[in-house]
């Protein structure tokens, strides 16, 4: 069968042949892997900047942002069938005695870094034909999400995010409570995001789902097609290149809320500095190695601490946020369903996938379909 790999040692990213996994645990499921979303850490480990293949082997199969169908199970799987449509987790636990986490289903949390991502750290991903994983490591995808699933997993990071903001949120008064309803949880406040990727658009979407006033601050010149998606869904456009942070922070007002998911670090503490009292700020992006601006931490420590701020970086997503994903991807559909589908560029064959990893994105999310 087809794969698409990474090979470090030659720094080539090139469609390969391999075997076809078979079931080996009484909990394995067989799946066929139907839609897999090219995101930006694919393109850093196609630049060979991250990314790490499994022990003893040359090359790393990418691709984590995956859809697939059920082909077969073993004999102890009783949650899935032949043709139940799933979306898998992405990592897999430590199996260090003491990490709390990863011995609490909470590998999300990992205490000691030791935990295995597929696609991505030492384990092969599911940009190939076929894929063997145990049950509990699948979600079960209802059958009319066949069209957008693939969204699902770069929505796990803004449903991670939120399940902490509205944790912290209860105990910070002026905030909406835990008695309010889900999606009126940011009534009366406003959310600033930054970036307008994948993981920024899904993240604004959920935003506005949740009730903020929401903004989206990015490069991107008005004329570009994606701040006609921000628009659709009823948040706010600003490019960098004709709104000053200064001039964005005094529309706003008090920014509750930055979610960061521009992976930009000087972006990021520029960001930092314009936070509203009792402000939460999230970071989502994992900025390649960039010189640090000089901010001054003094200021920020100062800023930080007399504002009641809470700087919150957040990684990979657990089994609820995998279920609030599928949860909210549904009410998107349903709500915006034009600007959800054209969150998907395209899909295309597995050979144009080096092509569109290292290439130029076109698009929000470009898919490769087996
Ligand atoms: C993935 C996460 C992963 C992270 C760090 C992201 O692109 O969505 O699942 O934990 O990269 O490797």
């Amino acid at each position: 069968m087809k794969a698409v790999a990474v090979f470090p040692g030659s720094r080539e990213v090139r469609v390969i042949e391999r075997p076809e996994p078979v079931i080996v645990e009484a909990d394995d499921v067989l799946a066929r892997v139907l839609d897999i979303g090219i995101c930006g850490t694919d393109r850093e480990i196609s630049s060979f900047e991250y990314g790490t293949p499994p022990p003893g082997d040359d090359h790393l199969v990418i691709g984590h942002e995956s859809l697939a169908e059920v082909v077969a199970v073993g004999g102890a799987v009783t949650g899935m069938q032949p043709g139940d449509l799933v979306v898998p987790t992405v990592r897999r636990p430590c199996t260090v005695p003491g990490c709390r986490s990863c011995r609490a289903g909470h590998q999300d949390y990992c205490y000691t870094g030791e935990f295995v991502e597929r696609g991505i750290k030492e384990a092969h991903g599911y940009m190939t034909e076929y894929v063997v994983d145990r049950e509990r490591y699948l979600v079960p995808v209802p059958a009319h999400l066949r069209d957008v699933a693939v969204l699902t997993e770069p929505l796990t990071i803004a449903e991670k995010a939120l399940e902490q903001v509205f944790g912290l949120m209860q105990h910070r008064p002026p905030w909406n409570g835990a008695d309010t309803p889900n999606d009126q949880r940011g009534r009366g406040l406003a959310a600033l995001v930054l970036g307008i990727g994948p993981v920024g658009l899904l993240g604004a979407m959920r935003l506005v789902g949740a009730g903020f006033n929401t903004f989206v601050y990015s490069r991107e010149l008005p004329s570009d097609p994606r701040p006609d998606l921000v628009a659709a869904i009823g948040a706010t456009y600003a490019s960098t290149q004709v709104v000053s942070f200064a001039d964005l922070a005094a529309e706003i007002g008090n920014i509750d809320l930055v979610y960061e998911a521009a992976g930009h670090s000087h972006f990021a503490v520029e960001a930092l500095t314009m936070l509203g009292t009792n402000g939460i700020f999230v970071l989502t992006g994992v900025p390649g190695v960039q010189a640090f601006r000089e901010a001054d931490p003094a200021r920020l420590m100062r800023q930080m601490v007399l504002n009641n701020q809470i700087l919150l970086g957040t990684v990979n997503a657990g089994p609820t946020a995998f279920a609030s994903a599928l949860h909210n991807l549904e009410l998107f559909s349903q709500t915006w369903p034009a600007t959800v589908r054209s969150l998907i560029a395209g899909r295309y064959p597995p050979e144009r996938a080096p092509e569109l990893i290292l290439g130029r994105p076109s698009g929000v999310k470009s898919v490769v379909a087996f």
